[in-house]
């Protein structure tokens, strides 16, 4: 009747731990390869409360790695976190699991990790990592970063005031675009998979209380090379986060009127300058005098010229089929207004 019996049976969790994983709240940022890892781990293994957020929706180049999807996914179009939420609930309804379809930026960063003990990076790019760093470090959550290309990948468990933080690891800003990324360098599978191990596992001991046994820095992986390192950062004196308390990406006001291409090519995500809630009943009753639209419980999804538009309920879309930037746009001010 236990379905936590083996993992109680494991000495360091035992009962205590497990009671305690199951008082823990967590917030995983980002649902794709990492993520559905992550949030298997954690509701497979009795974490009481986990938040999942994520601004995409299944497509067909994540299935090979992205556990929790299927192929109904993409051809129904729910998002990463209410698709994940699904699955999730099937595995374990005792754990309370809340999708948030969500772009995470400076206006929302704060509230969406107030209120848990413990954050996951589930993410694909820098510029979410450091703002991820500078939420933590002000509310003062643990959080682990996660990184995973190619065959290989990186794990460091970060306590604001106690280890080094993201940007004592990397001192300096990133450039935009110099990102490696899944696209350009491909990954495989069971690199998420060791990855998102490694991750769980850093959060299975921070939220069992069981900080001795946390990894002494930055693990970095490589499958396919079969190598295995930790290299130490230092907490640096001079951190401009957690030693000066300089926020720059938490309180840059430069997050909404975005728009950049997609991670797995040949679409271009719109970010409205001031994203809020759309009339998705009125919407779509207008675009349906020019053509079929589709709707689902989240966006809106139809065809013209070529392009297919997947509009979400805060205003965000998505443009399928042109890698060009001022095509988006335009469809985008036809169809659903200025961005
Ligand atoms: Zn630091």
């Amino acid at each position: 009747m236990d379905r936590y019996s083996r993992q109680r049976r494991f000495a360091p969790v035992g009962d205590e731990g497990q009671q305690r994983l199951a008082s823990s709240r967590v917030a995983i940022v980002g649902c794709g390869a990492l993520g559905t890892h992550l949030a298997q781990h954690l509701v497979r293994g009795g974490v009481g409360f986990v938040r999942l957020c994520d601004r995409d929706v299944v497509e067909w180049n994540n299935l090979q790695r992205q556990v929790l999807f299927d192929e109904s996914d993409v051809t129904s179009c729910v998002p990463k976190a209410p698709a994940a939420a699904a699955k999730l609930r099937a595995i374990n309804h005792t754990v309370d699991v809340e999708p948030r379809v969500v772009e995470v930026d400076a206006t929302n960063v704060r509230g969406l990790i107030a209120d848990v003990d413990l954050v996951l990076d589930g993410t694909d790019n820098l510029a979410t990592r450091f703002l991820l760093n500078e939420a933590c470090v002000a509310e003062d959550k643990p959080w682990v970063y996660a990184g995973v290309i190619g065959s290989r990948g990186m794990v460091m468990p970060i306590r604001p005031g106690t280890s080094a933080c993201f940007a004592c690891l990397l001192p300096g800003l990133p450039e935009p675009e110099s990102d490696e990324t899944c696209e350009t360098a491909g990954v495989i599978g069971p690199a998420v998979a060791v990855i998102a191990g490694l991750e769980a596992a850093e959060a299975f001991k921070i939220l069992t209380g069981r900080h001795d046994a946390l990894a002494p820095g930055l693990a970095i992986v490589d499958i396919w090379e079969n190598d295995h390192r930790i290299v130490r950062p230092p907490r640096r004196s001079d951190c401009r986060v957690c030693a000066k308390r300089e926020f720059l990406h938490l309180e840059s006001d430069a997050h909404g009127g975005l728009v950049s291409r997609l991670c797995g090519g040949n679409a271009i995500r719109i970010v409205p300058a001031h994203p809020g809630p759309l009339d998705l009943d009125a919407l779509e009753r207008a675009i349906a005098a020019s053509g079929p639209v589709r709707r689902n419980e989240y966006l809106l999804r139809f065809s013209r010229d070529d392009l297919e538009l997947l509009v979400f309920e805060d205003g965000r879309a998505l443009v399928r089929g042109t890698e060009d930037l001022d095509a988006a746009q335009a469809a985008y001010r036809r169809y659903v207004g200025d961005p």
